[in-house]
Formats: structure tokens, sequence, C-alpha cells
């Protein structure tokens, strides 16, 4: 059983990955960041995948799909909003 820290710490790890990836960066504001990534790692310890902490979970696993994190959303938003809907990727590098 992993505790919620060493849960964080893979979410960490996966979201600054992704980052790079994409050319995005995390959320400068490092307790604002601690706070999705605290969301995102309760909900994969509750669901066993990371469900958007900040959308609302349907209990339709197809429907729910769509909101793992990055969930179908997030490109669009950043495009849009400059971050996706809970603030964890931004814009540029
Ligand atoms: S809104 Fe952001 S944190 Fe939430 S699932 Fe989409 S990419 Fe992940």
């Amino acid at each position: 059983m992993m505790t919620l820290e060493e849960t964080k710490e893979k979410v960490r790890s996966y979201a600054e990955k992704y980052a790079a990836k994409k050319g995005f960066h995390l959320n400068p504001n490092s307790e604002e960041l601690d706070m999705v990534i605290e969301g995102l790692a309760k909900r994969r310890e509750q669901y066993g995948v990371q469900y958007c902490p900040c959308r609302i979970i349907l209990g339709d696993k197809t429907e729910d799909r769509k909101i793992i994190c990055p969930c179908i959303y997030h490109e669009e938003e950043i495009q849009r909003d400059g971050s996706c809907h809970c603030e964890l990727f931004f814009k540029g590098e």
C-alpha cells in the first residue's frame, strides 16, 4: 500500500514528464500545484485511475474515461484560457 505522499510523487512525476513532452509548464504557484496533485493522487488511490479532481465523476465508465488526466479537454482549454480547468498545465514551457 502506497502512502499518499508516494502517490503524490508519482502524479507529480507524470505531470512533469507530460508537461515537458507537450511544451506546457506546471502551475508556478507551488501551493496551488500541490492541491491539484493531491486531488489527483486521492482520486488515483480511490478509483485506481487519476480522474480530474475538478470534474464530476458520473459513474459511467465511457464518459468518465474522458476525465482521466490528461483529460480530453485540456488542450483546447490551454489554447483558449492559458491553462487547463484545474490549473495544472499552463501554456508554454
Ligand atoms: S483539467 Fe487539467 S488536471 Fe484536470 S484532468 Fe484535465 S489536464 Fe488533468
